[in-house]
């Protein structure tokens, strides 16, 4: 990144995306005032060879940018004190996907790598990684980043036969407005986050912002099953420039891309073709999955990949660790790690994917709590609840589901084990699908699902003894 060469640039928040900012702005001769409030993260930094400055007490006329973390509040529930300290001074304030796409925008065309671009409520990860995979199986120079694994200013270096493909949050989306993008995905989209976006109405306007420079050239893949999803694919598909390629996990679609139960279709020219079935790739488990597999098969041929290959990387995706990540089976039952569940929609998924289900659930709960939940009520056995959420989950089950306030999760484990195998019945799945962010208790939803995983693995050899 050489545009702020010989310039001052204020990088504020220094986690992950942070730092990778701070080193290449270093590397392109900018004289970069690093800062983060928490000292742990400063530490990392300067281990990192990124010298601290405390822009705090600086004088902001001289920063030609402020970088912020996408973790920082940029404009609700309002803006952060040092957003205001840029507004008032004048000094621009960007994210490190913007100095990305600015990089890739200084390059001739002929030279501009390709930039797929995934973003919705939920199913970012799935989709981002099932398309780099898809892509690096057909021997094409992948490369995946952005808001999950690495941060797009550390992937390697720009290349014109790269396609970078790129998770991306509606925080970022809010720092960038130069990025365009050869393929737009826009998954879904439910209430989330509204906090930090004022509402419906921002959180929707940041997601749109994935298709913001798109050009005749490029694509747009929109997910058609939910409301807010369906009227941004008409509006789009009806105003352009860009080609809109509509998919769905519950329609078959007049044109665009279908996966209803698990039958992948092309219906892109208006004539229905079969693709293959999606009950036959291991790791793509539920209908969410489909919705996330017809993504990822719109995007991959936008790419000029043929239907065949692009099926055979749909067979053999490995799956993501904490998404319905499968992590042991004692005597028939199953254990199944879906810590990465965090709001209700999410959960949902789960409970639609299994019946006789011994439910662990619970956390720091989101504002619709479990009760959209309620018409999947019927596929769960028992409920075993942790966390601040308990009690207010305890309430909303009452009466409908047996449910058991266990505090923490190795008490719901062990709870949820004993009474399924003393019910004895086949096909019973013990299911971390929290529906709760996991900070009263954990670092985050990566450390909440080890945590299962591992007392799941403690369990293994008493009861093989047992079977
Ligand atoms: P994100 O990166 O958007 O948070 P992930 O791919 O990590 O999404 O999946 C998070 C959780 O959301 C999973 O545990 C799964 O239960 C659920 N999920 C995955 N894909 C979808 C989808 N397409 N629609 C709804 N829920 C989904």
């Amino acid at each position: 990144i050489t545009e702020y060469a010989g310039k001052d640039v204020a990088v504020y928040g220094l986690g992950r995306t942070g730092l990778s900012a701070a080193k290449a702005l270093k590397a392109g001769g900018a004289r970069v005032h690093a800062w983060d409030d928490n000292e742990e993260s400063r530490a990392k930094a300067e281990a990192a060879g990124i010298a601290l400055s405390d822009i705090n007490k600086r004088d902001w006329q001289t920063f030609a940018a402020l970088v912020l973390s996408p973790g920082i509040p940029y404009k609700f529930p309002q803006p952060h004190r040092l957003v205001r300290m840029a507004e008032m001074t004048g000094v621009p304030v960007i994210g490190d996907m913007e100095l990305f796409a600015r990089a890739v925008q200084a390059l001739p065309e002929r030279a501009r790598p390709k930039i797929v671009a995934i973003t919705g409520t939920n199913g970012k990860s799935t989709t981002t990684a099932l398309i780099g995979h898809i892509l690096k199986q057909a021997g094409r120079d992948a490369r995946v980043g952005g808001n999950i694994g690495t941060g797009v200013l550390d992937l390697a270096p720009l290349h014109s036969n790269a396609i970078y493909v790129l998770e991306m949050s509606s925080y970022q989306l809010d720092l960038v407005k130069s990025l365009r993008c050869d393929v737009a995905v826009f998954m879904n989209l439910s209430p989330d986050h509204l906090d930090r976006h004022g509402g419906m109405d921002g959180y929707q306007a940041a997601k749109m912002r994935i298709f913001q420079n798109q050009t005749e050239k490029d694509v747009a893949v929109i997910g058609f099953d939910d409301v807010y999803s369906q009227s941004i694919a008409i509006g789009l598909s009806a105003k352009g420039p860009q080609k809109v390629v509509q998919i769905s996990s519950t329609y078959t679609l007049g044109k665009g891309i279908s996966a209803v139960d698990g039958r992948l279709y092309d219906n892109q020219s208006g004539k229905a073709e079969f693709v293959g079935k999606l009950d036959e790739c291991p790791a793509l488990i539920g209908r969410h999955n489909y919705q996330n597999a017809a993504a990822a098969y719109a995007a991959c041929r936008a790419l000029g990949l043929d239907p065949g290959t692009i099926m055979a990387g749909l067979r053999s995706f490995p799956g993501l660790a904490h998404r319905m990540e499968a992590v042991g089976e004692i005597g028939g039952i199953r254990f199944i790690n879906d810590s990465k569940a965090t709001n209700a929609q999410a959960a949902e998924q789960a409970l639609r994917a299994f019946k006789n289900i011994y439910w662990i659930a619970g956390g720091v709960p989101k504002a619709e709590g479990i009760a959209p939940l309620a018409p999947l009520f019927p596929n769960i056995t028992k409920a075993y609840l942790i966390g601040q959420a308990e009690d207010a989950f305890a309430a909303t089950l009452h009466g409908k589901v047996p449910s058991q306030v266990c505090g923490a999760l190795d008490r719901a484990v062990e709870a949820a084990y004993r009474d399924a195998k003393a019910a004895g019945e086949p096909g019973a799945v013990i299911l971390l699908s929290p529906a709760c962010a996991s900070f009263d208790q954990f670092k985050d939803y990566e450390q909440r699902g080890d945590a299962f995983r591992s007392l799941v693995q403690g369990m293994m050899p008493a009861s093989l003894k047992v079977t």
